[in-house]
């Protein structure tokens, strides 16, 4: 059985009625699993009142009953794992270990949000005069907007609400209307740990329609956003002209760069299947290959091995290591990245094409010989295609590593302990992984600079975006 799908509005699960619905297909069979509601206008006028009213009595809810109902979320979603993930695999396509895997992580974000939002601290300011008192405390923002995408569905849903919630926010979250069956599993989570009506509100519908509606409103303090560039600049650009505080979670290309003295193999092999996790669909997948000359051939070769032999099929059949795409667009965008790479004298030496005639499903691809300003050179690929080319110096790999808008994660690979301070000083990204892949941790910071995004989320600064300073002086 699949998931029943339904708005939350004011704690209260709300079904099709009269609504306009949606199709969820499955990408493994292209059948479809279930229909979901759209919020009307006076749905998201209900949703904005409902989580202005719970923000007067949530900010003032302690920090210790916050806590609670985040620990028996996490508590809760340990418990139901198996069950969302193997929804997660039907309507997103991830095989069912991944799809599970990612469920109970998150437990781990609403475990460590629960413990950190009981340490939101202020500060006392040294006064001038003796009898002077100053104070900084930091306050909830007010009611927040935010918009996830379906590569994970639970796990990006689940980060902004524990941010939010934690900080004493209140907030109003569409989901990802391909995969929305975490997200509603979400809200039963929170629903069934007892957290008050109005304080987390899920919407669906058409998502440049919502999002407009939402940011315009005045009720609405604060939007978060993941998913690519160009939306995530549509969306800042609204906000900016309301005045509207904002995290941007966006895309990312990131390098990977290969030194002559790493360990080559087990790098290949590590980076191959870490490319190929949820279909190369992930935004600090491994994207741009470059290794350095000597090491090039042996890596080109056992990186290429791995990729073919992973195992593609239903993520709910046993064996399978990738499944397919979450649905059409991406099949599609894979095919205008191999056409593109195929005129500009690229060679395929892995896969290369769409797999079999029902389903998103696409080979493992790996490309060589692409110059630097082909389109999977400079595009963030958000699949499993890998474009793999040569360095020669530390130098030309940061320059070239570093050409790109993105600044998301990066990856580099040596046993040199000066290649690695120099080359992690020197790439411009938000996360560096230098042997071995250690982000998205719940205490560590998770975010992107130049156009891959604006703060962070997870570790101490996972508040930072939803709260206001006020200073207070006082004699
Ligand atoms: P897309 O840009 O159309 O959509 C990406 C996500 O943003 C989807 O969840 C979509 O529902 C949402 N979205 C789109 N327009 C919106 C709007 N006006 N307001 C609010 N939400 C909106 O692309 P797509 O084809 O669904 O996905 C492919 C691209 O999305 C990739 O190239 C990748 O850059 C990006 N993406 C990034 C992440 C990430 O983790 N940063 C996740 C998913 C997708």
């Amino acid at each position: 059985m699949y998931q029943d799908l339904a708005l939350y509005i004011d704690g209260e699960f709300i079904k099709g009625g009269d609504r306009r619905e949606q199709d969820v297909i499955n990408p493994a069979t292209q059948e479809v699993l279930g229909k979901l509601p759209h919020a009307t206008r006076a749905d998201l006028d209900r949703a904005l009142a409902a989580a202005q009213r719970a923000f007067e009595s949530w900010k003032k809810t302690s920090p210790l009953e916050r806590s609670r109902i985040l620990r028996r979320v996490g508590e809760l979603t340990r418990e139901r794992a198996r069950e969302i993930g193997r929804n997660i695999t039907l309507d997103q396509g991830k095989p069912l270990a991944e799809a599970v895997g990612e469920v109970m992580i998150c437990a781990e974000h609403a475990d460590w949000h629960a413990e950190e939002c009981r340490r939101i601290y202020g500060r006392v300011i040294p006064p001038r005069q003796p009898n002077v008192r100053q104070i900084v405390v930091r306050e909830p923002i007010g009611v927040c907007a935010a918009f996830t995408p379906w590569n994970f569905p639970f796990n990006q849903a689940i980060r902004k609400i524990v941010s939010a919630l934690g900080a004493g926010c209140t907030l109003i979250l569409k989901g990802p209307e391909d995969s929305p069956s975490a997200v509603v599993a979400l809200a039963q989570l929170f629903h069934d740990a007892g957290l008050p009506p109005g304080v987390l509100n899920i919407v669906w519908g058409v998502p440049g329609e919502i999002s407009t509606y939402l940011i315009e409103s005045p009720i609405v303090r604060k939007i978060s956003f993941t998913g690519s560039v160009p939306v995530g600049k549509q969306l800042a650009a609204l906000a900016g002209a309301h005045m509207k505080r904002m995290t941007m979670e966006l895309g990312g290309h990131s390098p990977v760069l290969v030194f002559d003295d790493a360990d080559i193999e087990p790098a290949a092999e590590m980076l191959a299947r870490f490319k190929l996790r949820n279909a190369g669909q992930v935004c600090v997948s491994p994207t741009r290959f470059y290794v350095q000359e000597k090491a090039y051939d042996k890596f080109l070769a056992r990186f290429t091995e791995v990729i073919g032999s992973i195992k593609v099929g239903n993520g709910l059949e046993d064996g399978t290591q990738m499944g397919p795409l979450a649905h059409e667009r991406r099949v599609l965008s894979m095919e205008q990245f191999l056409d593109d790479a195929s005129q500009r004298g690229g060679k395929v030496v892995a896969g290369g094409a769409r797999l079999g005639d029902k389903g998103y499903f696409f080979a493992p691809t790996v490309v060589t010989d692409l110059p630097d300003d082909s389109r999977l050179m400079t595009d963030e690929p958000f699949g499993p295609v890998a474009p793999v080319t040569r360095f020669k110096d530390t130098a030309e790999v940061l320059r070239r590593a570093n050409s790109l808008p993105y600044g998301l994660a990066s990856y580099v690979f040596t046993n040199s302990l000066k290649t690695a301070t120099e080359v992690s000083n020197g790439l411009e990204a938000g996360m560096v992984n230098i042997n071995h892949f250690g982000m998205a941790l719940a205490e560590t910071p998770f975010g992107g600079i130049k156009d891959s995004g604006i703060g962070s989320e997870g570790g101490q600064e996972t508040f930072d975006g939803y709260l206001v300073t006020k200073f207070i002086t006082q004699v």
